[in-house]
């Protein structure tokens, strides 16, 4: 209600004003209307010892079919390197089930971009980031009043969901400040009711066919 919610959870029942959900992939098996809009995306990597020395330490690189980079893991020195995206059902959010035929592809694709230096696999993992259906995020506002949510970072969110967060904890305070979220781009009307999504306004002398 207008006074704020009720949370039940594993360890209890919560009263809060705000609630934030920071849930990603999973969004959708608590919020039903995010069904067919945010859903899990499996995407694995895996880290191997050795591996072709034009694979360059501090250098991050991606070719046609994944990415690339050299890591110093607790056994030795090594490469990294990941792909897919596939969707895969709400359900199986959070699951690890990396693919071994997408690791051997993917060490073909480090020997023929990098050259030949053999790489001995040890570690193999998956997960599943939250994409949306135009693969930009939602932050903002869930339920128009005071539940809010950060998702559908489409594989990016390491770098960018403190962004996400930072947007909901200034409006939840009430805070001006460095905003990278702006509601006419995120906000989740975006997508749940594009109808009467406040979107941006752009002049004429704004649009790329003025350009033309
Ligand atoms: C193989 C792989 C490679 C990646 N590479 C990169 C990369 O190079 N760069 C990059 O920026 N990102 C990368 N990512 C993506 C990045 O890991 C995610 O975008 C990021 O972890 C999302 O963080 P998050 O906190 O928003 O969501 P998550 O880490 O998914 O956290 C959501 C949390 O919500 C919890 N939760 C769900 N439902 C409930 C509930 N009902 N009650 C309480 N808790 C709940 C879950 O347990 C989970 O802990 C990669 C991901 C994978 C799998």
């Amino acid at each position: 209600g207008e006074e704020g919610y009720v949370v039940r959870a594993d360890r209890g029942t919560m009263r809060a004003r705000s609630v934030v959900n920071a849930t990603e992939a999973y969004t959708a098996l608590l919020h039903r209307q995010y069904r067919d809009i945010l859903w899990p995306g499996q995407t694995q990597a895996a880290f191997g010892l050795g591996g072709p020395e034009g694979v360059r330490a501090g250098i991050g690189l991606s070719g046609g079919l994944g990415f690339f980079g050299r890591h110093k893991g607790p056994d030795g020195d090594g490469v990294i390197f990941g792909s897919d995206a596939t969707r895969v059902p709400h359900r199986q959010a959070g699951s690890n089930r990396p693919s071994r035929f997408i690791t051997k592809v993917l060490v073909g694709e480090l020997y023929r971009y990098f050259g030949d230096g053999d790489v001995a696999v040890t570690h193999e993992w998956s997960g599943t980031p939250g994409f949306t259906v135009d693969e930009y995020p939602v932050v903002g506002r869930l339920d128009g009043k005071r539940q809010y949510i950060i998702g559908g970072m489409c594989g990016s969110g390491t770098a960018v969901s403190f962004n996400g967060a930072r947007h909901v904890v200034q409006q939840i305070l009430e805070l001006d400040g460095s905003d990278d979220y702006p509601e006419a781009y995120f906000a989740p009307t975006r997508l749940l009711d594009p109808a009467n999504h406040p979107w941006p306004k752009l002049t004429k002398g704004e649009t790329p066919m003025a350009q033309t």
